[in-house]
């Protein structure tokens, strides 16, 4: 893959670079040159926190590493802030969508960080365990299609 940039490089059809250019208003918890933090409109659960690389990348599949180190080494600083500021927060789900099949509706690389407060709070996930479908020679091949995949 050809190195990125950590410079902002903009899409103008993107909602998310609207916001970072102030076209579009946002309520930012956290900013410097690499990420900006705004919180969801959705608010899943209250504090639900938009983190977003400052260039447009439009998912996981797009980013060097120097850019994924750039931003997610920010990633727990803005998770201790989010806790911090409610005791009543007891966990967090931390999530990234990638293409539509996956809940992707913005095409802007963005992290989700969203604060739990018990197990009835507004956000719920299912985690199917398939685990009696797969013989070991099941595992044993998706794990060489993986493998062999691997960029150097
Ligand atoms: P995803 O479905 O993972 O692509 O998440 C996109 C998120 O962006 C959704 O949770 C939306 O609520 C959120 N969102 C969309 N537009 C805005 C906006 N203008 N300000 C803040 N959050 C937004
Ligand atoms: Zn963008």
């Amino acid at each position: 893959m050809d190195k990125m940039t950590l410079e902002p490089h903009y899409d103008d059809d993107c909602i998310f670079c609207k916001i970072l250019k102030g076209d579009i208003p946002s309520y930012t918890v956290y900013e410097d040159n690499i990420v900006k933090a705004f919180l969801d409109i959705s608010q899943g659960t209250p504090g639900h926190t938009l983190v977003i690389p400052k260039t447009h990348v439009k998912d996981i599949f797009a980013y060097d590493a120097d850019l994924a180190a750039a931003v997610f080494s920010r990633i727990p600083k803005i998770a201790r802030a989010v806790q911090a500021s409610d005791p009543a927060i007891t966990g967090m789900n931390i999530l990234n969508n990638n293409g539509k099949v996956a809940y992707q509706s913005v095409f802007h690389s963005h992290i989700h960080l969203v604060p739990r407060y018990t197990d009835h709070d507004d956000f719920k996930m299912i985690f199917k365990d398939n685990s009696d479908n797969y013989s070991p020679a099941d595992y044993a091949a998706i794990q060489d299609k993986i493998k062999v995949s691997l960029e150097d």
